[in-house]
């Protein structure tokens, strides 16, 4: 069975097939690099790149484009602004939203073109389109003439009639149409410029995203994608200029949109004010606990429908995102300890079962129309069982190690990178690690508790763990059980989960949500 897409230029769900078997070349409409990225824009790279892992763990070949605008009229604004250059604010906005795709673990795309690395290839296009009969020159400046096209408006489903009726931008009396648009822009003075047949100036935006995308993936490529606002003008501009230069269709086989995130009912955007900068929220979340909790949250959400963010949306994540950790930090606890060969309970039946369906529940969810939503849910649901598997005793190695490299791949299909919560110094923020630290540094002083060579040093969460966890244990053996249990109680208040089972290596513990609570207010 081949996935279905939903292809906005079809209107509808279509059987995905491929340009060439066993290979997908996608596109994704990269960044203007004129400013942080905000919520809504991190919810499209996200959107794209769970796709873009699907794809390849469904055995295709996946050729991934997204490109970087570098040249640009808001990037100009920009430097005037910063009173510095173009290529500065390309360049300093290039590497801030490199940083935010790592930290969202956004895997990198094969290539990553910047439009001013294709010049030459757009005034080509452009020279054809000329010679074609598609577009004309005036003053510098170079139009594609949309009466020439005869598919214009079939992506957006528009006529030129409704698009006029709705442009209310004022009208360039040089246009022989009023929704032509420019390819080359004129140089105005002190403005970057490429010099051209049609004299300095440099591409306009829509050219940029056909000249990249048809250099690095050619005719007829398979998915193109980016946000629902793209449709018209962008995405119908790029598939008139691509089919009237090639003089074939199509463009493009599968068109993808994602939807917006919007904040109480509108979308956000820099010109509307309510944007939430992705790189602000990292200042205040554990950066681990924020990448996975934003992508449950946006994959939480078929890609296509729109998302109200919200601070409570996130806190739901986060805490889902807790439901997850603990089935596979218990997994993991289980399989360092204390697991059996034999075949045991009727719990091993179940969660067997659970195996036996769990990939094809999650396959077909993204088969169909990349349903992340419900591959999450037949994912959430799994973690549940798990977790009433081990609740009742499973203790069967295979099973178990099974459950866990399943849980483990699924969740990375989605970005989701589970585990992260055991090492406590790498992944707090500094300050909630100052809490934690402090905190329990008074309770080894509350308790007076012996901590051996001298002092510990502050920083050393697992020490000062350890050392109550020690002194708790004698206090138990010396059957002290209230003084230990308010010990432990004492820990859980800052996130130090105890788990009562005895090991080898003494007793389990682990940081539960608490210890990385939320700070402070967003937006
Ligand atoms: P821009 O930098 O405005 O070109 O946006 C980059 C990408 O983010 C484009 O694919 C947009 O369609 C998408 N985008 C912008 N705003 C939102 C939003 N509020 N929700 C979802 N996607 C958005
Ligand atoms: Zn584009």
């Amino acid at each position: 069975m081949e996935p279905r897409v939903h292809n906005t230029l079809m209107k509808r769900k279509e059987e995905f097939i491929p340009r060439e078997a066993g290979s997908i070349y996608m596109y994704v409409c990269g960044p203007t690099v004129y400013n942080y990225i905000h919520i809504g824009n991190a919810r499209c790279y996200v959107a794209f790149d769970a796709i873009y892992r699907y794809l390849k763990y469904r055995g295709y070949k996946v050729t991934y484009v997204r490109n970087l605008t570098d040249i640009d009229d808001k990037i100009i604004n920009r430097a005037r602004e910063e009173k510095t250059t173009s290529e500065n604010i390309a360049e300093k906005y290039t590497r801030a939203f490199w940083e935010d795709m790592k930290r969202l673990g956004v895997e990198k795309p094969q290539v990553e073109p910047k439009a001013t690395e294709v010049i030459p290839e757009m005034i080509q296009m452009i020279e054809v389109l000329v010679d074609k009969g598609y577009a004309y020159e005036v003053d510098g400046d170079v139009f594609f003439e949309v009466t020439k096209f005869p598919g214009y408006g079939k992506l957006s489903g528009r006529t030129l009639e409704e698009m006029r009726a709705g442009e209310r931008v004022e009208v360039d009396e040089r246009k022989r149409h009023p929704m032509d648009f420019a390819l080359w822009k004129k140089a105005k003075p002190e403005e970057p410029k490429w010099p051209s047949p049609w004299g300095e100036g440099r591409p306009g935006w829509h050219i940029e995203c056909s000249a990249m995308s048809l250099k690095f993936l050619g005719m007829g490529f398979d998915i193109h994608g980016g946000g629902q606002d793209l449709i018209f003008p962008h995405h119908e501009n790029e598939i008139a200029q691509s089919e009237a230069y090639a003089g074939s269709e199509p463009f493009v086989r599968y068109w993808l949109h994602n939807g917006f995130v919007n904040v109480r009912g509108e979308k956000m955007a820099k010109s509307v004010g309510n944007v939430i900068l992705v790189k602000d929220l990292f200042d205040k979340y554990n950066p681990n606990v924020l990448r996975n909790a934003l992508r449950i949250l946006f994959l939480s959400t078929h890609y296509r429908s729109p998302i109200d963010f919200s601070e409570d949306s996130l806190t739901e994540a986060i805490e889902a995102l807790g439901r997850l950790e603990t089935a596979f930090l218990n997994l993991e606890h289980i399989l360092e300890t204390t697991t059996t060969a034999t075949t045991d309970s009727a719990e091993e039946g179940a969660l067997s079962e659970a195996l036996l369906t769990i990939r094809k529940r999650f396959e077909e969810s993204m088969d169909d129309d990349f349903n992340t939503a419900s591959a999450l849910g037949a994912t959430f649901e799994f973690a549940r069982k798990i977790n009433i598997s081990l609740d009742r005793g499973l203790k069967r190695e295979l099973v178990l190690k099974e459950a866990k490299t399943v849980l483990g791949e699924l969740t990375d299909v989605l970005g989701i990178k589970l585990g992260l919560t055991a090492s406590p110094e790498i992944f707090l923020l500094p300050e909630q690690l100052k809490r934690l630290s402090e905190g329990l540094s008074s309770l080894l002083t509350g308790f007076s508790v012996p901590i051996g060579k001298g002092t510990l040093p502050m920083e050393n969460i697992s020490a000062m763990v350890e050392a109550l966890l020690i002194f708790r244990g004698n206090l138990r053996r010396e059957r002290r059980w209230r003084e230990a249990d308010r010990i432990r109680v004492a820990l859980s208040a800052l996130g130090v989960e105890v788990d009562d089972v005895d090991t080898p290596k003494g007793h389990r513990w682990r940081l539960g949500l608490q210890a990385f609570a939320i700070r402070g207010n967003i937006g």
